[in-house]
């Protein structure tokens, strides 16, 4: 008897999505809806949580509709067996697409429980290893069944997440959360914005600085889900900029991560925070479950190294940092909030990250001493991220397909697009949207 709730979550580049909606929306000769299957590639974690991260979307041509006036759209089987040949030869799982051209969550109709099941029932025949299922689009939302093996029931994923800015985000197991009186100050961030803040799962590597700050109003916000990556124990030095730690931490030589979680559950008795006394690498997993992840890590290789991983698992990643130039007239701090999107503009696109910049870092390895770090820039660099994260997931602002550069000017305290942002593609050619799922080395 398995009494553990399988776990799915499903996640789509912006562009796939975009493409998918524009191609349903089109009208046919005689069917009412128009129907696809959109593929992806599946991890199965070590907890049996499916990652399901689309890859291709196939619109079905318009000779395979056949006439039928008593549904929306008949499709014939030269289309279903087209699909199963493709989750065969691919290893892909497979789900039958189509939209419920309204606004809000769409639900099965009846038509969709009667004859979508058989179509799920012959992907499983041909590759059972693979989860397959349904997935309805409407206007703004999602709703999946998915058929895993050795699951009796369809299963409802966790999370659907189109993976763009603003994202489009649907929990299609919970139940949306009323405003409560603790947030409803906020509330102009939109009526869903209190369930979305409790449902996501946010990750944060590196709590020492920016990320104490980030930690702190995203409780504050009402996220209530945290992943929490960090090794380090609390010193003296650390106290001039950890927000939550206190005089009598060091004594005790806390972990920052028990710092963090200390001040989320301060805020929040009811948050869920998972620790990782790690680096990220060594529990990747607990990152890949992550549905947002923030950066607060020294260096570009480590930064770079995030990145990566996160394009990888269909994951935004936004990463904040500060430095300290001295030079023999003055000092200069700068500092920086990127959005690192998969699917657009990196952080070597943004000129940010630079195999010249690596190098001189790798040459100084193990002579770099400690860093100089004040609590101000990272306050406001938090505070910064933070209003991108809350564009980022609920929209509020109708900005749509924002690029996120913003550099900071330590000595004049401003913060302003970066001028990158003028002379850049938007798409990334660092990294490909293929390129899923966990890496394959080769072996030299
Ligand atoms: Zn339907
Ligand atoms: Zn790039």
């Amino acid at each position: 008897m398995k009494n553990i709730k399988t776990v799915i979550k499903m996640r789509l580049p912006g562009s796939l999505y975009q493409c998918m909606l524009a191609d349903l929306k089109r009208s046919h000769k005689f069917a009412y809806e128009r129907v696809g299957f959109v593929y992806g590639k599946t991890t199965v974690l070590s907890d049996g949580t499916y990652l399901i991260n689309y890859t291709e979307y196939h619109p079905v041509a318009d000779e395979h509709y056949i006439e039928d006036e008593s549904v929306g759209a008949r499709i014939g089987s030269a289309a279903i067996r087209g699909a199963m040949q493709i989750i065969l030869d691919e290893n892909f799982s497979g789900f039958h697409i189509h939209l419920h051209n309204h606004i809000g969550q769409p639900r099965p109709s009846g038509d969709d429980k009667e004859g979508l099941p058989g179509v799920v029932e012959s992907f499983a025949n041909v590759n059972p290893n693979q989860p397959h299922g349904i997935l309805i689009l409407s206007k703004d939302s999602f709703y999946a069944l998915v058929k895993v093996n050795g699951e009796k029931h369809f299963v409802i994923p966790e999370i659907i997440a189109a993976v763009q800015y603003p994202m489009v985000l649907q929990f299609p197991g919970a139940h949306t959360l009323r405003q409560s009186n603790v947030l409803q100050r906020q509330s102009f961030l939109g009526e869903r914005s209190t369930s979305i803040f409790a449902h996501l799962k946010v990750v944060i590597v590196g709590l020492g600085g920016g990320g104490s700050h980030l930690v702190q109003q995203l409780a504050h916000l009402g996220v209530k889900h945290f992943i929490l990556f960090d090794f380090d124990r609390v010193e003296d030095s650390n106290l001039n900029r950890l927000v939550g730690a206190y005089f009598e931490d060091i004594a005790q030589a806390r972990l920052k991560t028990e710092i963090a979680r200390r001040m989320i559950l301060n805020i929040n008795p009811e948050a869920d925070v998972k620790i990782v006394n790690s680096r990220w690498q060594e529990n990747a997993e607990a990152l890949q479950v992550g549905d947002v992840v923030f950066g607060c890590v020294d260096t570009y290789e480590g930064r770079s190294q995030l990145e990566a991983e996160c394009r990888r698992y269909l994951l935004p990643f936004i990463d904040i940092g500060m430095d300290v130039h001295k030079s023999v007239e003055c000092n200069q701090i700068s500092g920086q909030v990127i959005l690192s999107m998969p699917g657009q503009a990196c952080m070597r696109c943004m000129g940010f990250i630079t195999e010249e910049k690596l190098a001189t870092e790798a040459a100084k390895y193990g002579n770099v001493g400690g860093r100089p770090q004040v609590i101000w820039p990272n306050g406001l660099l938090a505070s910064s991220a933070i209003g991108i994260f809350t564009d980022l997931v609920t929209g509020w602002s109708g900005q749509k397909n924002r690029l996120v550069y913003i550099a900071y000017d330590g000595n004049t305290g401003l913060l302003n697009n970066h001028i990158r942002l003028n002379f850049m593609e938007d798409m990334c050619t660092h990294y490909s949207l293929l390129d899923l799922g966990q890496p394959v080395f080769k072996k030299l």
